[in-house]
């Protein structure tokens, strides 16, 4: 076998990137698509069973490696990671994802609500300035914010008299937090400014209050934010690739319409606090990213002049954002343009890439 070109399905979720005057949205953009009048919001390039990508004749990608995963795979089962591209213009909702036994069992007592019974590890590479809530921040520092407004400074004390979030997120959850309109807001604080943000893009949503409790990271281009399991996360607005292992488990936390399960999160959420600099993922120019939190992925990120052997036995998905490369393996080469997305089977021997121009810019995840 070899490099197989794989269609890709995109969710046009309602925060997705719409067009503007002459702009069309970045995944329309890259896949020579008209942008009608849909928010394009994520390209999911994998076989997970909610949307697999498909082959040139049309079989579900989930389908062939059905019929010959240890060709395909390299092993039994499904491919473990999912890729996709992400445009978000609005505020996602907080949430987080359960570990792999807590997986397993809430896949067992609520299966419609979890489809899966897989963890959900997820890396965050930004193409464009990207703003992320990830992770329960500094508990000092949250302190020190809610003490210089009187109308939050009953939280200070709690959290001083706790020394954790847990007591201050079941507040949240339950809704027992101050109004809007009774909020000291000065718009030279980044903090004010984000919870008006998520405010007018959520009004009344309690969850708003965790712009004062997570990490508040702006990722330049080039970076990239790991969100391990149970770790509260919200993605704020920006477009980059984010590699996951293939799930689509989520307990939402806040801002959403969707139900929001409190008694879960208390049970399961992380509330030891990190800080921004524990949430950026390690970037290697050479390797990517393979994060010994999760053995399920590896996403590699390849520039012009640069070129990648891809491992024996292994699966990957290749997907061209910019430029064009050849990609070759023992059965011959094939040249890869902008927004074309290939599968590499694991029996194909001696594949590697090489980029053909200066501006080229490849997404690789493998196994
Ligand atoms: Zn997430």
């Amino acid at each position: 076998m070899t490099f197989l070109k794989l269609k890709c399905p995109v969710q046009h979720y309602a925060w997705g990137e719409k067009g503007t005057d002459g702009n069309s949205p970045f995944i329309a953009q890259l896949l020579g698509e008209d942008a009608v009048d849909l928010p394009w919001a994520e390209l999911w390039m994998g076989a997970h069973p909610k949307a697999s990508s498909c082959l040139e004749n049309g079989t579900g990608l989930n389908q062939a490696i059905a019929e010959q995963p240890v060709k395909m795979l390299g092993h039994e089962g499904n491919l473990r990671f999912l890729l996709k591209v992400l445009c978000c213009s609005s505020p996602l909702s907080i949430q987080s994802h359960p570990d792999k036994a807590t997986a397993e069992r809430l896949h067992v007592l609520y299966p419609d609500e979890f489809p899966d019974d897989n963890h959900k590890p997820e890396v965050l590479w930004a193409l464009s300035p990207f703003r992320v809530l990830a992770g329960f921040r500094p508990i000092q520092e949250a302190i020190a914010d809610f003490n210089a407004k009187q109308s939050l400074s009953h939280w200070a004390r709690l959290l001083s008299e706790t020394g954790d979030y847990s007591a201050l997120c079941r507040s949240i959850f339950e809704g027992d937090t101050p109004s809007f309109d009774n909020i000291e807001l000065e718009p030279s604080n980044e903090r004010d400014v984000l919870f008006a943000e998520l405010w007018k893009a959520y009004p009344g949503d309690s969850g708003t209050f965790f712009a004062y409790i997570l990490n508040y990271i702006r990722l330049a281009p080039g970076q990239a934010v790991f969100v391990p399991a149970n770790t509260p996360h919200a993605y704020i607005e920006g477009r980059g690739v984010e590699c996951m292992a293939c799930s689509d488990n989520v307990i939402r936390a806040g801002l959403t319409p969707k139900s929001k399960r409190k008694d879960l999160l208390m049970e399961t959420l992380d509330f030891a606090p990190s800080s921004p600099a524990c949430m950026l993922a390690k970037n290697s120019a050479q390797t990517g990213f393979r994060l010994d939190a999760s053995p399920d992925f590896r996403l590699s990120m390849v520039k012009g002049g640069q070129n990648f052997m891809f491992p024996e036995n292994a699966p990957a998905i290749v997907c061209v954002l910019a430029g064009s490369a050849e990609l070759s393996c023992k059965e011959g080469r094939l040249n890869a343009k902008s927004g074309e997305v290939f599968f590499k089977t694991a029996d194909t021997e001696m594949a590697s890439l090489s980029t053909s121009t200066m501006d080229t810019l490849i997404a690789i995840a493998e196994e």
